[in-house]
């Protein structure tokens, strides 16, 4: 629980180690008020390799921590719980990824989804977020997309960049997947005219019904612009938390779907995790060999290049 005490023991453990907190919009409220910055994985992994401190705390799950290391080598990176991992970060096989290159030659990029480990963005080219993705497929030079490991934001992808030859893997989120249409055509049978904002994690059947399909930054955004006063939100439960800042008092209300989209892994982050992860310097993050640090650091590299204007 956060305390004022809390409060005040990390603010003078994030000044003797000169540390800065991330936090991404799916963890706990309690930490996302301890970070010095809340945002989805693009904006954090751009962050992150600007910030002067020398060690950063990331509220997040593995591969977030990690990407953060491969951009940013020399800062101390630590986790609160070294073991919030996601289980779409490992859902793409080394074999996939040889066959489309055996079969499409020079014509084929390897694009990464962020959500992904160290050595399956080492097999890429470049990396993407769903705040991104789009741009970035549409811009490689290849017709042929492998898009790797999620397959209902790489069939969403395919969908909006027609030019390409976009094939799918079989990873997928387990949380955004479990979201179904009929409660999404329940939700909207009890709230008439209230936009639906999906993130296009979900299957397709449901990011169909929706109005606005986009990453959390997106569905954020679109809250804030919109006119109506309810919305549907398809993602996981904790950009509530983001939703209520950006437009607290406007009056606004979010309804996401029964089956309360949860992420485990995102709640093992506690404010007691980030506290003790600052007092003891525990929950480091280490560099992968260089033989997967490298490629994995340049589809990074190449995603911020060609993802830089939002
Ligand atoms: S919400 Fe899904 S994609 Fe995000 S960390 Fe959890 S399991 Fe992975």
């Amino acid at each position: 629980m956060l305390t004022e005490e809390l409060r005040a023991e990390v603010a003078r453990l994030k000044h003797e180690r000169d540390a800065v907190v991330l936090a991404h919009y799916y963890v706990p409220t309690e930490v996302q008020e301890l970070a010095d910055h809340v945002g989805d994985s693009f904006a954090l992994a751009s962050l992150a390799a600007t910030l002067p401190a020398s060690t950063l705390v990331f509220a997040g799950v593995r591969f977030m921590a990690e990407s953060a290391k491969l951009l940013s080598p020399d800062k101390t990176v630590l986790m609160p719980d070294a073991s919030a991992d996601c289980p779409m970060a490992h859902m793409v096989q080394r074999e996939t990824v040889d066959a489309a290159r055996e079969k499409y030659g020079d014509d084929l990029a390897v694009a990464c989804y962020v959500n992904s480990t160290a050595e399956v963005k080492s097999w890429s080219d470049v990396c993407v977020t769903s705040s991104n993705a789009v741009r970035i497929v549409f811009a490689l030079p290849q017709r042929n997309v492998l898009f790797i490991p999620d397959r209902h934001l790489g069939r969403y992808v395919a969908g909006q960049v027609a030019e390409k030859n976009v094939i799918l893997n079989d990873g997928y989120c387990p949380i955004h997947q479990a979201i179904s249409a009929d409660e999404v055509r329940a939700l909207r049978e009890s709230l008439p005219g209230a936009p639906v904002l999906a993130h296009p994690e979900c299957g397709p059947e449901v990011t169909e019904l929706a109005d606005v399909a986009g990453s959390t930054s997106q569905i954020v955004e679109a809250a804030a612009a919109g006119e109506a006063r309810d919305y549907i939100v398809l993602t996981v439960d904790g950009v509530r938390g983001e939703l209520e800042r950006r437009c607290a008092g406007m009056g606004k209300r979010f309804h996401f779907p029964p089956t309360h989209p949860v992420c485990p892994d995102m709640e093992r982050i506690t404010a007691e995790g980030v506290a003790a992860c600052l007092r003891e310097g525990s929950g480091e993050v280490g560099l992968p060999p260089e033989g997967v640090a490298a490629p994995a650091r340049a589809a990074l590299a190449r995603m911020l290049e060609l993802g830089a204007s939002r």
